[in-house]
């Protein structure tokens, strides 16, 4: 068994980890306050071929793999939460496109994808009547002419004002999961309409709209993917997708840790560094065990998905224990810092907000259970 990273997870990671701490760490609570989306530093992150990390070099990618991805991923969300999570939609759509398009698809989206053309992509699955239960979406796709018309709406989708290419997906079918297919819509698209921006408990400076379809006109072109296959293309994505969401939380968590090691050396109580008191001990050491047991299991999830091996349970166990242990570690950030946690001033309330919206998406911890269970009892 080897631990050591490749040369090029080694730079994929530095990369990352310098533009975090020189552009992203600086402005984010700023950002977070404002509400404001990072179009520049998108951008920017493109440019160092953040934006395809796992995307093959001829659609302007960096070819550099899953590992490096999650890497990728820990160093800035470490930074800043909501970039991250714009990062990981985008990763996943370019994926996505890459691994279901044709050839036409590919080539129409995912450079504008890798390069920063598109300011990111979106993944509309979710529903304001289904979220878990995905197969029973309602939003309806229907042939007419040579195109498609959908009508329906989509809800909590991240980056969806700002998106230049949305996967979406609706009903051409009967009701379950093999009534679904998917498209790709462009923001021009006749009939689609942004709902206004969600205003959330944390990630304030990532985007999350509603995407309403009505009479929403569609070419043939833009079905990825063949009919009626659609919910096998969002399983496979999830899975990806959780590989990313476990990486933003660890990332999250260990700034939340750096934090409470830093305060916990400065501040003082009863005459000595509260560090120095074992009960401040032990919670940091319980902290930085759960955070690396969870890199463990998400870089193996990582590594089978690198090597095209079946990766579904890996990631789902990754992504319960990484997002779980991450709002464990920055609750005890938290309590570390004492009343000052509760105050801007620092960044661990930060931490603490931005941290807890991953035990929901990607599959909620309760949905990861259910995959893990049924696979137990299965096997
Ligand atoms: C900030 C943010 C960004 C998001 N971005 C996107 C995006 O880009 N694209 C997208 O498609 N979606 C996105 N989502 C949606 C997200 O994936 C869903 O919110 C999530 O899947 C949960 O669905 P729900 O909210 O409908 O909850 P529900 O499915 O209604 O679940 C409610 C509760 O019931 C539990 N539950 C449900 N079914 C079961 C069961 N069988 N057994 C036990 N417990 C169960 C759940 O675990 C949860 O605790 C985002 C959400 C947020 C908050």
């Amino acid at each position: 068994m080897d631990f050591e990273l490749s040369e090029t997870q080694q730079l994929i990671r530095q990369t990352a980890r310098d533009f975090a701490t020189a552009e992203l760490e600086p402005g984010a609570g700023e950002r977070e306050r404002k509400g404001e989306f990072p179009g520049a530093l998108l951008r920017k992150m493109a440019e160092l071929g953040l934006m395809g990390v796992n995307v093959p070099e001829r659609f302007g990618g960096v070819e550099a793999g899953v590992v490096a991805y999650a890497l990728a991923m820990m160093e800035i969300a470490r930074a800043c939460a909501s970039t991250a999570v714009t990062m990981a939609v985008t990763n996943m759509v370019a994926e996505i496109i890459c691994k279901f398009g044709d050839d036409s698809q590919r080539q129409a989206h995912v450079p504008k994808l890798t390069s920063g053309a598109y300011p990111a992509g979106a993944f509309a699955l979710t529903e304001p009547g289904s979220g878990s239960d995905a197969a029973a979406l309602r939003t309806t796709a229907r042939r007419d002419g040579g195109g498609w018309v959908l009508n329906g709406t989509k809800q909590f989708i991240t980056s969806g004002a700002h998106a230049g290419v949305n996967v979406v997906w609706a009903r051409t079918g009967g009701p379950g999961p093999k009534g679904i297919s998917t498209f790709l819509v462009t923001p021009d698209t006749p009939g689609l309409k942004i709902g206004p921006e969600e205003k959330k408990m944390g990630l304030r400076a990532s985007n999350t709209v509603s995407l309403v379809f009505e009479d929403a006109r569609l070419p043939a072109s833009a079905l990825l993917g063949e009919e009626g296959r659609g919910f096998p293309i969002a399983m496979t994505a999830l899975d990806g997708g959780r590989i990313g969401v476990a990486s933003q939380a660890i990332g999250i968590g260990t700034a939340a840790l750096e934090a409470a090691v830093r305060y916990a050396k400065e501040r003082c109580t009863f005459g000595k560094p509260i560090a120095e008191h074992q009960a401040i001990q032990w919670m940091l050491a319980d902290s930085d065990t759960e955070l690396d047991a969870a890199r463990l299991l998400v870089l193996r999830a990582a590594w089978l998905k690198e090597r095209g091996r079946p990766f579904t349970r890996e990631a789902s166990m990754g992504k319960l224990v990484s997002t779980e242990s991450a709002n464990r570690v920055c609750a005890r950030a938290f309590q570390i810092h004492g009343g000052y946690g509760y105050v801007e001033d620092y960044p661990v309330e930060r931490y603490l907000r931005d941290c807890r919206v991953t035990t929901i998406y990607e599959g909620t911890s309760e949905i990861q259970r259910m995959v893990l269970a049924r696979m137990l009892l299965r096997d």
